[in-house]
């Protein structure tokens, strides 16, 4: 399977500063070109992403776990397995996972986002709405939101 000295390069959500404050409730507290993952949404602000909580139209990045509402597909020299292993070290400093732990939700829902990020162009900015991702920029593009 290994592809010798052939740096493979992935494409993956990173945060982004591009189009914060085209919502009011835009927020950036994750340093620019962190890997993001999805916030996990609470009873208060499901099926609200403009609510008061804030998650259900948030990304986290993986090293402070704290909220970005703007990702862009970023292209990163790293494997599908060293971003799996991003992100289940993000999960086990963050608490939802134990070393030595069945690591397969962390696995599928990182599998998800790369499935995500490998389906729109590279420098396309994306938000969340709710249960879904959604284009706000086209690379190079005016605005679309
Ligand atoms: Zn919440």
């Amino acid at each position: 399977m290994s592809k010798s000295n052939c740096q493979e390069l992935l494409p993956v959500l990173v945060a982004t500063h591009q189009t914060q404050g085209q919502r009011p409730t835009d927020c950036i507290t994750v340093a620019e070109g962190e890997l993001v993952t999805l916030a996990s949404v609470c009873d208060r602000d499901r099926g609200n992403p403009d609510g008061g909580c804030g998650c259900a139209r948030a990304f986290v990045g993986i090293r402070e776990r704290t909220a970005v509402t703007t990702a862009v597909i970023a292209e990163r020299t790293m494997t599908r397995d060293d971003y799996l292993r991003e992100m289940r070290d993000s999960a086990i400093n963050a608490g939802f996972l134990h070393p030595g732990e069945d690591a397969s939700d962390i696995d599928d829902e990182a599998d998800e986002l790369l499935d995500i990020a490998a389906g729109w162009p590279v420098g396309t900015v994306v938000e969340r709405r709710d249960a879904d991702l959604q284009v706000r920029r086209w690379p190079g593009g005016p605005g679309q939101a």
